[in-house]
């Protein structure tokens, strides 16, 4: 596969860069989660790296230079990543790099860095980085990728062209995923409209563990499990995804205070349990219990005692349901 269904108009916009000879020398490709950027980086670098591409500009994958792409081996062709996931891009990393750039490339066509996620880069790094922006050497073309745009410096942000992705349309996506899970549509709602992510939700635990704890949340509403247990067991789930279930069953739960049948339901299998606990909640004490999720949002981010936040929350859910 070539590309993602949502993104011919993107390649095309890449592909205008490469015909018209105005390819930016560092292109700053952004946009949400999950929608494919670095795949289209990729494919991008490697069209710019090809010596004979296929129709529609993509790489032809048996070059000598597609061959040493293969490898992993192309001359160049830089890959620049954290050493471990979720750690920074160092000082010495991009050293090396400019060390490496300071040399002409090796072949006749453009040598491409691609620096992934660009948030990544730590102080130092995105100074020395900014150094090399201000005086690029030939044919050196930089492509970063991110998805944290406000995490980025603002000098680096303004030295580079940039291009966003945009939220990829619904029906298209819809499509795609309908071809590898029964669930799109419920993992799409969860992924917030985010292809890849839902993709992976459709395949790995989640909507068993989503399903688990929606019969915990349940339990609690009627007073048959005790929220301090349950708030224990929630300590393994990833905080921010649970926080984000627990809002949309309260969001889903508003939506039928609203109306008797609601559409675009984030849990719309969970359709008979929410219609039933909507009719019995006082609508108010649910604003009330959502401004507290609307808080622990904020306070996921700080050091605070997961526990002690789990059953401060559990803890209100069971006096709502009380009242
Ligand atoms: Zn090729």
């Amino acid at each position: 596969m070539n590309l993602y269904p949502w993104q011919q108009n993107e390649w095309q916009q890449l592909q205008n860069y490469i015909q018209q000879n105005r390819v930016p020398q560092a292109l700053l490709i952004n946009g949400a989660l999950g929608i494919g950027k670095q795949h289209l980086a990729e494919q991008f670098a490697y069209a710019l790296l090809c010596e004979h591409p296929k129709n529609g500009g993509f790489s032809c994958g048996e070059c000598s230079s597609c061959l040493l792409l293969k490898a992993d081996t192309h001359p160049d062709f830089m890959d620049i990543k954290p050493e471990e996931i979720g750690k920074n891009i160092t000082i010495a990393q991009i050293r090396n790099l400019m060390e490496k750039l300071s040399l002409k490339p090796q072949f006749e066509r453009y040598r491409v860095v691609l620096i992934h996620p660009a948030d990544a880069l730590n102080n130092a790094a995105a100074n020395a980085f900014l150094k090399y922006l201000e005086e690029p050497t030939e044919r050196t073309i930089l492509i970063l990728v991110t998805h944290r745009m406000n995490k980025l410096p603002a000098t680096i942000k303004s030295r580079c062209q940039k291009f966003t992705m945009a939220m990829p349309e619904k029906s298209l996506v819809l499509q795609w995923l309908s071809q590898k899970t029964a669930n799109s549509e419920i993992v799409l709602n969860l992924a917030q409209g985010s292809p890849l992510l839902a993709q992976k939700y459709a395949t790995d635990e989640h909507l068993t563990q989503r399903r688990d704890c929606f019969g915990e949340f349940l339990a609690v509403a009627n007073q048959k499990n005790h929220p301090v247990i349950i708030a224990e067991k929630w300590l393994k789930l990833p905080e921010a995804t649970l926080l984000f279930w627990i809002s949309s069953w309260v969001i889903d739960l508003m939506r039928y205070r609203h109306q008797s049948s609601p559409k675009n339901l984030y849990h719309a299998d969970f359709k008979r349990e929410l219609s039933e606990l909507s009719s019995r909640v006082n609508p108010l004490k649910l604003y009330e219990f959502y401004d507290l999720l609307l808080q622990s949002r904020q306070r996921i981010e700080t050091q605070i005692n997961k526990q002690v936040l789990w059953e401060e929350i559990l803890i209100a859910w069971a006096i709502l349901n009380r009242s």
